[in-house]
């Protein structure tokens, strides 16, 4: 079956005690409505609250993903964080590919799959980031320009890998610029993203695969984002630093 899944990515914000009161808040929100089977939910803090949540979500249906992990199993990598340890703790998720790691920390195709195979051989799912900038869309290179990131990391798995890989498609432009990609923009890359894993390993296999979409996705938008047909949830990053906003989005999956 495929999943459908709202994925919260909290990045660098929130103290402790805000970190509570949003996982406390998702928490019974999913607990005190009838989920659909085929709807996962996942929150993924700063590496020091992954404890935290995974201790507070231990009976909840609420999954909990990192937002990194080292493309090392083990050793003298100082201040780097396994996939295995992610995995002993209770961690389910991780992303991998996001746009900032890409800008910020110059994380390169090669080693973002370097990451996938870590992540997925400690058992772990992966979400991984796609998307194109601004000038790329203006020029109408966005297809060529995911394409390319596809072909250079996530193509390079085995089929059989692609049952722990969900893609993100997160455009720059709309990743909290308050910017949303409409959902027939969405919808056009999602269609295109599938036919390029059609492509590369099956048809089978691309029906499915989990698409996400991220890039300012909210409340007043999810529900439109979400009907399309390969649009299979979203990466919400801004929107899911409050209960209230988060389970607003999820409340457009039931
Ligand atoms: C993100 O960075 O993954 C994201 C989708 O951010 P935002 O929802 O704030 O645009």
């Amino acid at each position: 079956m495929k999943k459908r899944i709202v994925a919260g990515n909290w990045k660098m914000n929130l103290n402790k005690e805000e970190a509570t009161t949003v996982l406390q808040g998702v928490a019974s929100y999913v607990a005190s409505n009838n989920m659909p089977a085929d709807v996962e939910v996942v929150i993924c803090p700063p590496y020091p609250y992954l404890s935290l949540a995974c201790e507070l979500l231990k009976d909840s249906d609420v999954k909990v993903g990192a937002q990194n992990c080292s493309h090392e199993a083990k050793g003298a990598f100082t201040g780097e964080v396994s996939a295995s340890m992610l995995a002993d703790l209770g961690v389910t998720h991780v992303i991998l590919g996001h746009s900032e790691r890409r800008k910020y920390f110059k994380e390169s195709d090669a080693l973002i799959l370097k990451k996938t195979r870590a992540a997925m051989s400690a058992g772990l799912n992966v979400i991984f980031c796609v998307g194109e900038d601004l000038h790329t869309r203006e020029d109408e290179g966005q297809y060529l320009f995911v394409k390319n990131q596809l072909k250079d990391s996530v193509f390079m798995l085995s089929s059989s890998d692609l049952a722990s890989l969900v893609v993100a498609y997160e455009p720059i432009w709309a990743i909290g610029t308050g910017k949303t990609a409409s959902p027939e923009q969405a919808n056009e890359m999602h269609y295109y993203i599938r036919d390029q894993f059609a492509e590369n390993f099956d048809q089978p296999t691309a029906d499915k695969l989990t698409i996400l979409y991220g890039g300012s996705c909210k409340p007043a938008n999810a529900t439109d984002l979400f009907a399309q047909a390969n649009v299979d949830g979203g990466l919400i990053g801004g929107a899911s630093l409050k209960a209230e906003d988060f389970t607003g989005i999820i409340a457009a999956t039931l």
